[in-house]
């Protein structure tokens, strides 16, 4: 009897570890799973498969408990019939620096290279790296891939992702622009691409979710994008600042008598949505707003205008060839109102015009949830498509593996100059 071909997926944030297991080649879900509160007291994880829901409460230390306990789950509950099912991992991995401009198969260089990517990204690497060194230990030979957060957008012009600061910071300690959410940025390019039936697309991909991000994709590839050094630059965010004056840091010291980490971290967790109107989910916000909160309205209305303020920067540096502004994440797929009013500030300089009852009908809530809601008429296009990161990571995963397989040598690593 043929086995099951069986793919693990993990995501591992800094306390946190989320996994959904697939059936291939269908990419059929078969168990999603949540570990929140990894290294608290009040430890806990869920599963999700077919119609049902489980969260169970277990002390769970770090990282490697939470993969043999994802393991113990998948066997006990007969999900995998023995470990040797699963045939390939894939793992998100934040920060792929200038090394890794794919995803790769993780051997002994790969793991050492994210290991030394850990000063980049301080608060994912280490779970992340436990996470491949359990699963490395748990299943021998089976072949293990990451998925950068960064790579979709090495392709990046020097100009566009350097900072003006002391040269000898980026030679000798990295700083420069890197930009994430690239599997999703990816994504949608490739779907545009498919979309439009040429590969040379030109778009402005507005992620807009918690984490926000707006690229610039040009003939396929990206040209710019919002996100910097750090996930903390660019649009205003659910609970980050987005770029600021970087004198208010020094400032704030001073003034608050704070660290620079305390600063640091009201800018990623007190600040954005959060900072102005007191909520960091949008749906909160808005309701606010509606309800006349002044403040809710301001920091909708920064929202909005740190999200034009990029498009414009992207339509000019496309020389106004755009074919598509595309709305993908929780905030695009899903707020009616805000891309509206994202619209009506481009449309006479962009020629585009809206089409209400498309823009009313189109949302991730809806039967509807992908489609264009620019009429027929408009210069550009304006789309909303949701996006897919773990489909990314998924096919990745896949393809090397397959690859894998068929050559029995580990495939071509790319890697950038
Ligand atoms: P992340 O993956 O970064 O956590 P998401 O892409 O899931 O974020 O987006 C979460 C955001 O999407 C939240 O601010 C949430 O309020 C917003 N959102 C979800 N559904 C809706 C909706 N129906 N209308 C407006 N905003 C929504």
């Amino acid at each position: 009897m043929a086995e099951a071909e069986k793919f693990l997926i993990v995501n591992a944030g800094s306390s946190s570890l989320k996994f959904t297991l697939y059936e291939m080649p269908e990419a059929k879900v078969i168990v999603n799973g949540y570990v929140e509160k990894i290294g608290k007291d009040d430890s806990f994880y869920t599963l999700k498969f077919g119609e049902e829901k489980q969260e169970k409460r277990k002390a769970i230390s770090n990282h490697s408990q939470a993969v043999a306990t994802m393991l113990d789950e998948l066997l006990e509950n007969n999900f995998i019939g023995d470990i040797t099912d699963i045939k390939g991992v894939g793992h998100r991995v934040l920060h792929g620096g200038e090394i890794y401009s794919t995803s790769v198969l993780i051997d002994d260089e790969v793991l050492e290279n994210i290991k030394s990517l850990t000063k980049l990204g301080p608060l994912h690497h280490p779970g992340e790296i436990a996470g491949i060194e359990s699963l490395q230990a748990l299943l021998p030979g089976v072949p293990q891939v990451a998925v950068f957060d960064t790579a979709f957008h090495q392709t990046m012009p020097k100009e566009n992702y350097m900072y003006a600061v002391p040269y000898s910071w980026y030679e000798e300690n990295g700083v420069r622009k890197y930009g994430f959410h690239g599997t999703s940025h990816k994504y949608i390019t490739e779907q545009m691409q498919k979309y439009l039936g040429k590969d040379d697309v030109n778009l402005i991909i507005c992620h807009i979710g918690s984490g926000a991000s707006v690229s610039c994709i040009k003939d396929g590839l990206c040209y710019n994008t919002t996100m910097g050094l750090t996930p903390l630059d660019g649009l205003i965010m659910g609970t980050r600042s987005g770029n600021i004056d970087s004198s208010i840091i020094e400032y704030i010291c001073k003034e608050r008598n704070m660290s620079v980490e305390e600063v640091t971290s009201a800018l990623n967790k007190q600040s954005g949505l959060l900072g102005i109107a007191n909520k960091n989910d949008f749906r909160d916000v808005e309701q606010l707003a509606n309800e006349g909160d002044e403040k809710a309205q301001l920091a909708i209305d920064m929202l909005k205008d740190s999200i034009v303020k990029y498009i414009a920067q992207y339509y000019f540096q496309l020389h106004g060839k755009v074919d598509a502004i595309v709305f993908t994440a929780g905030i695009g797929e899903n707020a009616m109102s805000l891309r509206a009013g994202i619209i009506n500030e481009i449309k006479d300089v962009m020629s585009i015009s809206l089409d209400e009852e498309a823009n009313d009908t189109i949302a991730g809530f809806k039967e509807q949830n992908s489609g264009e809601i620019s009429t027929s008429d408009s210069k550009i296009r304006v789309m909303v498509m949701p996006t897919n990161e773990e489909y990314m990571i998924l096919k990745d995963t896949y393809e090397i593996s397959e690859q894998l397989k068929q050559n029995q040598t580990a495939p071509q690593l790319k890697k950038i100059s």
